[in-house]
């Protein structure tokens, strides 16, 4: 096989920082095309540097004097500017490999542009699913793209299936011979605190994850599980899987990333430890495995393994998940702009933990039949998106 290029999509993050680390195990394997960040750009520039990318991809003029000022020294990469860039990229011909591991909504257009240029698309963005699960699958399919999960849980149960999620067939046309596909999740730093006590939580303490290191919205998302909730609308996407034959368990130890329960009683799950380079490693190699430099499970010493039904008055995030993939797309991408306009508050101390929940609920009832529209257009989303942030941001103005 030949060098495999690769574009990360959100370099300076934690899946960023993983796929370089795991690119670099393997020199002859893989180069660095592109990489693009949007506030770390001193960060950018060192990667840059290291890994000789040839294209770097920042916001606006500010962050290309920073990132000029930053250069260590050496042949400067071609410096590319703004969010339309960001997408091109994807596109270069050059391009093999796209990772898409931007937070949040924004980082829907460049995977929606890397499945439009049919590339292998390794997609860390769950929120691109979740807002645009239609228009983005269809993209995967028109195109000849191959879509990879990153996120652990689907990683898992692409893992423990017969045949990649990108080609299974419509919603309610699922991979033969699966009932269920279940979901595991850590329960994050909270899972036993008293329910009286979520009120005063802090957002040092929401980020203390008890197994995974990640970034800091991600965090906050699995402390509330509006993470899993998130994960459950993408496994409908990903895997073609009705609401109702997913299902989530709480597995403190987070060693098994999630299930597959065929109809014969069988249940496969994925194993290994809590870090993002398996399934990393996963997506660059596939269908080869190849070293992700992640340590090996040693059972024997871990004795046991835990699972539990979520409760879900101390998650009302997960309930309002379900919820809003019942209601349609509309519902989604009001569910997850609220979601992170609320989880920003919170980090920047402008709500309460548990006035997260009461933003997105609220927004997803202020936007009543808009919540079961389908918007079939990147710009019809985008729209609903922005209009949801301009409320959400109302409400955790009022809030507090
Ligand atoms: P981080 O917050 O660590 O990194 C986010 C990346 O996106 C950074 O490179 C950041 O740039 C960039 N970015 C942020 N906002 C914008 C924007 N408006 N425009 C362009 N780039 C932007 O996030 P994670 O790496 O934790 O997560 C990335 C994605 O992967 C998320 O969708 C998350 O849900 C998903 N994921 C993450 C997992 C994990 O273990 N971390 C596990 C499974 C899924 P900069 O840093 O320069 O500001």
């Amino acid at each position: 096989m030949g060098i495999q290029r690769l574009y990360i999509l959100g370099s300076t993050g934690s899946i960023g920082v993983n796929t370089l680390d795991v690119a670099a195990r393997h020199p002859g394997r893989f180069e660095i095309y592109a990489l693009s960040a949007y506030s770390r750009i001193e960060q950018l520039a060192r990667q840059a540097c290291t890994t000789r990318a040839r294209v770097v991809i920042v916001p606006d003029d500010a962050a290309r004097g920073r990132f000029l000022a930053a250069w260590p020294g050496g042949p400067l990469p071609e410096i590319r500017q703004g969010a339309q860039a960001l997408a091109e990229t994807a596109a270069d011909l050059e391009v093999d490999i796209v990772m898409a591991a931007i937070v949040g909504a924004a980082g829907l257009p460049g995977a929606l542009a890397a499945a439009r240029a049919g590339k292998r698309v390794l997609l860390a963005n769950k929120e691109a699913l979740v807002a645009a699960g239609a228009l983005f699958m269809q993209a995967v399919h028109e195109n000849g793209a191959e879509l990879l999960p990153i996120d652990s849980e689907h990683n898992a149960i692409f893992q423990c299936l017969p045949r990649p999620p990108g080609r299974a067939g419509a919603p309610g046309d699922p991979a033969p011979g699966v009932r269920r596909l279940l979901l595991t999740a850590s329960g994050g730093p909270f899972r036993q605190t008293a329910l009286d006590r979520l009120d005063s939580v802090t957002p040092d303490q929401a980020c203390a994850h008890p197994t995974w290191q990640m970034g800091r919205k991600i965090s906050v998302d699995s402390a509330t599980m509006l993470n899993k909730g998130l994960e459950v609308i993408e496994a409908h996407w990903l895997f073609a899987m009705p609401a109702e034959r997913i299902d989530v368990l709480i597995h403190p130890q987070s060693m098994v990333h999630s299930m597959v329960e065929y109809e014969d009683g069988s249940v496969l799950a994925q194993l290994g430890q809590p870090d993002m380079r398996t399934p990393i490693a996963y997506g660059l190699g596939f269908p080869e495995r190849i070293d992700s430099g992640v340590g090996l499970l040693d059972l024997a010493r871990l004795g046991h393994l835990d699972f539990e039904e979520p409760d879900l008055r101390r998650f009302p995030c997960l309930r309002l998940s379900f919820e809003a993939l019942g209601a349609g797309q509309g519902a989604c991408i009001v569910l997850n702009a609220a979601n992170e306009i609320a989880v920003d508050g919170f980090l920047h101390g402008r709500i309460r933990y548990t006035q997260i929940p009461d933003v997105i609920g609220r927004c997803l009832d202020d936007f009543g039949t808009q919540t079961t529209s389908h918007p079939g257009s990147l710009d019809d989303i985008m729209g609903l998106d922005a209009r949801t942030r301009s409320v959400a941001t109302q409400f955790c103005a009022t809030s507090r």
